[in-house]
């Protein structure tokens, strides 16, 4: 990994993002991982990003934070775990389904946008936020006014995500585009002026433009690309689990802890979100 051109900043997330895959693949997990519908008793490994703040991030003190992680952490409480058997481990976009299928992790709340596709391979539970995909660019670039702009554009995204997917098949044709495997990566290439913009969800993008390292440097472009409805992840056919998990989040949101952890995590980031979606209503 080349890391010459890495700021401080980007660096810091960078080896966190680094870091926490080490530890999260040398521990010793008594995990159900995804076994049927089996819940509670010993720990519960979940997917979730550990490098998206305000979604799901690692910090250095090695705590997870984001709207994902309380949205997980509520579910596993529901399934019946206590918060110390709670496992985290990062899933990478690309890497979301293959981790869910070989039983890597029992459930993943990471970005985790619904889509026919995914479904082929994977159950969802949800939704339970709706995003959009939107674009971020240097503060003092006011060359991509509207999405077609992208095109010749560097455009950075990452791999096995529905916004790379998006850009080469819809948006975007003719942008160059490049995909890493993290986004904290494109970060660090749109600050060094290697990639003109950055294109995800709106709820992700928002949270970096946020960070005390890069406030006032990025800016969204405020297009509503698409609609990503984010769901729980998890084995196909494991409709008990899915049916568990699906009532956690209706309750999640009916005892105002669903308010309570947007207004906590998008806060920051001033991040407006929708409204909380119905279970099974797809936008
Ligand atoms: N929500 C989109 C997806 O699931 C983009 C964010 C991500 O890569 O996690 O692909």
């Amino acid at each position: 990994m080349k890391l010459r051109k890495v700021t401080a900043a980007s660096a810091a997330v960078l080896s966190l993002a680094l870091a926490a895959t080490a530890c999260g693949s040398g521990k010793k997990d008594d995990s159900d991982g995804g076994k049927a519908g089996s819940t509670g008793g010993g720990k519960i490994t979940i997917g979730i990003k550990i490098d998206q703040p305000g979604i799901g991030l690692q910090t250095p003190d090695g705590k997870y934070t984001g709207f994902d992680v309380d949205v997980a952490t509520y579910i596993a409480k529901e399934l019946g775990y206590k918060e110390s058997d709670i496992v985290f481990k990062e899933t990478k976009s690309a890497d979301r389904e293959t981790a869910i299928s070989r039983g890597d992790v029992k459930f993943i709340a990471a970005s985790y946008s619904i889509n026919d596709e995914r479904l082929q391979k994977v159950d969802f539970a949800g939704p339970y936020l709706l995003a959009h995909q939107d674009v971020l660019v240097r503060a003092d670039d006011d060359s991509i006014k509207k999405p077609e702009d992208l095109n010749n554009k560097k455009l950075c995204s990452v791999t096995g995500s529905t916004s790379a997917k998006n850009v080469k098949e819809k948006l975007a044709p003719k942008a160059q585009l490049q995909e890493y495997g993290g986004y904290s990566q494109c970060l660090t290439g749109l600050q060094s002026k290697v990639i003109d913009a950055l294109t995800t969800d709106d709820s992700i993008l928002a949270g970096y433009a946020a960070q005390d390292a890069f406030k006032g440097k990025f800016k969204l472009a405020g297009f509503k690309l698409s609609n990503e409805n984010y769901g729980i992840g998890l084995k196909k056919g494991d409709a008990e689990l899915k049916k568990k998990i699906n009532a956690a989040l209706e309750k999640m949101v009916k005892d105002g802890s669903w308010d309570k952890a947007v207004t906590a995590n998008f806060g920051p980031a001033n991040y407006k979100n929708e409204q909380a979606p119905k279970i099974g209503d797809i936008k």
